[in-house]
């Protein structure tokens, strides 16, 4: 089984390359699971047909600690099984705990070993890397960490404090920062920001995805690019990161 953990600022388009990742290693033969861990719980909606699944926190406060693995695991677009961990009430509690709770609960119920993925996912919120969100980057969760950002300062400033909360687990833990993957916005001269920054924090463009209006148009019908036009340039542009991701 392979871990793998994408983390990246808000906003800046992890939940749509996660999803479309997940979909494109679906396509290519794998069974996956893709964790949401933002309070939003947004991240697998693209494989759901535009749906919210209930969040493993709403669950756990709605039926206690009696909870079954399938009021949390839900099996979307060509049987990618998705969860989110959700988050607590905005003002009510931390965000981070949410996804302690929420891994706590899928490592009791022994959600691997039932569901026997072979590559997990983890889309996680990477504007500050504390707490809970760091969760995924340590205790043996996530081994390959990828970061998307685009060429906009602030993401590629959140991308740099990834990469320094990756190192800093490194020592202790396994997870390893693989790449930065491009989500281009297409600001002047990004190409070349973002290999600065990839410089400067001893990493690599792994992959490049460029803006293309066929995401919007397919996540309004409640799709990942795959689903939806599957012969598009754009899903083949998934396809490959999803080839490249797992000949890593
Ligand atoms: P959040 O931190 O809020 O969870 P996120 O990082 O998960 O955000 P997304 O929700 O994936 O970001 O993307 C934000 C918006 O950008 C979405 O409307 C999505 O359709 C759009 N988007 C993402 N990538 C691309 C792309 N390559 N081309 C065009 N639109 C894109
Ligand atoms: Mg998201």
């Amino acid at each position: 089984m392979r871990k793998i953990a994408i983390y990246g600022k808000g906003g800046i388009g992890k939940s749509t390359t996660t999803s479309n990742l997940s979909a494109a290693l679906s396509q290519l033969g794998y069974k996956v699971m893709q964790i949401g861990c933002d309070p939003k719980a947004d991240s697998t909606k693209n494989l759901m047909k535009g749906k919210f699944i209930p969040t493993v926190l709403d669950v756990m406060n709605e039926k206690g600690d009696d909870i079954d693995l399938k009021d949390i695991v839900f099996e979307g677009y060509n049987g990618v099984l998705c969860v989110e961990a959700g988050g607590p009430t905005p003002g009510v509690g931390c965000a981070g705990r949410g996804i302690i709770a929420a891994f706590e609960k899928l490592e009791e119920l022994e959600a691997f070993e039932v569901y026997k993925p072979d590559i997990v996912i983890y889309d996680v919120l990477g504007d500050v890397v504390c707490g809970g969100f760091s969760m995924p980057i340590r205790n043996g969760y996530a081994k390959d960490v990828y970061i998307v950002t685009s060429g906009e300062m602030m993401s590629m400033y959140a991308a740099s404090n990834i990469s320094t909360a990756v190192n800093q687990f490194k020592s202790r833990g396994y997870a390893s920062l693989k790449g930065i993957i491009l989500n281009a916005k297409n600001v002047d001269g990004e190409v070349e920001l973002v290999e600065n920054l990839c410089n400067e924090i001893n990493s690599n463009v792994f992959h490049y995805i460029p803006r293309n209006q066929i995401v919007q148009i397919s996540e309004n019908d409640g799709k990942t690019v795959i689903e939806k036009d599957k012969e598009s340039e754009m899903a083949s542009i998934y396809m490959n990161l999803a080839r490249k991701i797992v000949s890593e």
